[in-house]
This record gives structure tokens, sequence and C-alpha cells, in this order.
């Protein structure tokens, strides 16, 4: 069977409901790319969600949740000494922020047992993972990580790499240019977003983007910039400008670039063109930031498991 792998941490989500109550979820980046990307492709994929979390029973209910929403968990680790990370999101006058409590999550210990690593990756055509899935490890795991990450591509998956930029995960800027940078290089597929790259790389325009990222390798680079237009490379064969339908009334753009990389990925996974499977990305991205929440069930409108 054909198969998609995203490797990172999911989080239990506290969402306000009003007077201090408030609704668990569970989301998190790669999570919410392999949650899309199961309801766009048709049942003969798998997608699986490789990650580490604790015994105890948010733990349990968690993994729960994703094979209830068709995802794979086999490539889940359960270690009995530790949890799952937890982010609350307060509401202040419309606006959205989050808190997070994420410091000893299991994740973290994602890269830690290489044997349980490399089964996790084998026989996939496709391998999902971001700078968030980088920045929860130590130095040493990132690049165990990226090791494993380089051999699966030679044993011919695809890997697709989200930025992702999350300073206050990361030890400073130096360390997060630095762990891009090696995420990248194991990437066929890399996802930046402009504003990311021009603050933390000095990028003028998405081309310098694109110059970087495909120097380390990557065939395909789609540079995003929110409702501006995305900028779509392919090695050999140079850039087009694809621009997103206007949202007239956007209400949250959690899981924006999120649902982006699902669309991509479940687009190439299909045989389209990296330009046709971007434009769907593209329509999918724009529906999802309409709804509230980062897992919007009305968004989708193919695949298997709805
Ligand atoms: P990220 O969340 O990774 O930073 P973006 O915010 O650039 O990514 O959003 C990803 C995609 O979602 C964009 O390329 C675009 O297709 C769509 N999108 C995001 N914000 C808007 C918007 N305000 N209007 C229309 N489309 C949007």
């Amino acid at each position: 069977m054909s198969s998609v792998l995203a490797l990172g941490e999911c989080m239990v989500e506290l969402a306000p409901t009003g007077g201090g109550l408030y609704r668990r979820g569970f989301a998190g980046d790669t999570f919410n790319t392999a949650w899309y990307a199961r309801r766009l492709l048709p049942a003969d994929w798998s997608v699986a969600y490789a990650s580490c979390v604790g015994t105890d029973a948010v733990s349990r209910e968690m993994v729960d949740f994703m094979a209830a929403e068709g995802i794979d968990t086999a490539p889940i680790r359960r270690l009995p000494d530790r949890t799952v990370g937890l982010y609350m999101i307060a509401l202040a006058g419309g606006e959205r922020s989050f808190s997070y409590w994420r410091g000893q999550s299991a994740a973290r210990a994602l890269a830690d047992d290489p044997d349980w690593l490399d089964a996790a990756l084998s026989g996939r055509n496709f391998i999902h993972f971001s700078g968030i899935s980088l920045a929860i490890l130590r130095p040493d795991s990132r690049e165990r990580l990226c090791d494993a990450l380089a051999c699966a591509r030679a044993a011919g998956a695809r890997v697709v790499f989200d930025t992702n930029l999350r300073p206050r995960l990361w030890e400073d800027e130096d360390a997060m240019r630095a762990g891009l940078t090696l995420g990248a290089s194991v990437a066929d597929i890399v996802l930046p977003s402009f504003d990311e790259e021009t603050a933390l790389f000095g990028d003028a325009d998405p081309a310098a983007t694109i110059a970087r990222y495909g120097g380390l390798g990557a065939g395909l680079v789609a540079v995003k910039q929110g409702a501006g237009p995305v900028v779509l490379w392919q090695a050999g064969g140079g850039a087009t400008t694809l621009t997103p339908a206007p949202v007239p009334r956007v209400v949250d753009t959690t899981a924006a670039g999120d649902s982006f990389a699902a669309g991509l990925i479940a687009g190439l996974a299909q045989a389209q063109s990296p330009r046709e499977a971007a434009a769907a990305a593209m329509a999918l991205a724009g529906r999802v930031i309409r709804a509230p929440g980062a897992l919007v069930r009305g968004a989708i409108e193919g695949g298997a498991a709805r």
C-alpha cells in the first residue's frame, strides 16, 4: 500500500468556549497535515503519524482520536514516564494567543531510538516533517533524525519539509538557522513562508529563498506569502507565481500552512503536476481559514475518510 508518514508532535488543545470552560482537542502542525492528507487521499493510501506519547489516559485518548480519524498510529511509541504537551488558546478582542506546556513532552524523544525511527520511516512514499519537529529535539537528536530521513530519501521516499519557524523553541537564532538548513538539506520539497525567511535569513525576495533551498538540494520549493502569491519553483523548470483567490472574511489562519502542505502532498501523490497540486493546496488553505480551529472538517471536498 502507498503511504504518507508525518512525523512530529501532536498536543492537547484547550480552546475557550466561554465562562472559563474549555473544549479539549488534539492538534499540532505535522499532525494537522496528516489529518488533512487522510481526508484528501483515497483509501488505497495509508496516512501514518510517527511520534512519542506517554502511557497515561490523555496519551491514550490522543492516539485513539488519531485512529478514529483514519490515521495509522502504528509508528507511535509509548514512553511510560512521559506525557503529551498541551496548549491553551486565549481570546482577547477577537485575537487568539497561545500558551504552551510542552517542555517535557514525550515527542522530544522522537529520535532517541534509531531502530524504531528507521522502521517508522521505511517503505514510505512521502515523509512530512517540520521546523517544529526539529526544534523540540536536542541538537544531537536533530542530526540523528536528519540522517534517518536522508537514508529514507535515498531509499525512494519523497521528503517534505515545512519550515514552520518557532523562535521560542530553539536555543537561539543561530541554532534555528542551522536547524532549518539541516532540515532542508534532507528534503525534496521545502515549504517556507516568506515573512519568516526574510526575518531570519534576510532574504530580499522569494527568489532568494528559492535559491537557498534549491542550493541545498530541494527539487520543489513553494514560497507562501499569506494572501499574497505563492512562488512555486521546480528544479530545471523555473518559477511560476500562483495567486490565491481572495478570502473576504478570514476567521482563523491556524493550519493554513499545514493544510497547504497536505493539499500539495495529496496532489503529488495522485500524480498531479506541482502546479496543479499547489493550486489545490491553496484552495484548501483558503477554505480552512474561513472557519475556527486547526481541523476544519467542512474544508474537504474529496477523499476517502470524510
Ligand atoms: P503559513 O501558515 O505556513 O505561514 P501562509 O500564512 O502563507 O502559510 O498560508 C498558506 C496558504 O494559505 C497561502 O499560500 C494561501 O494559499 C492561503 N492563505 C493564507 N492566508 C490567506 C488569506 N488571507 N487569503 C487567502 N489565502 C490565504
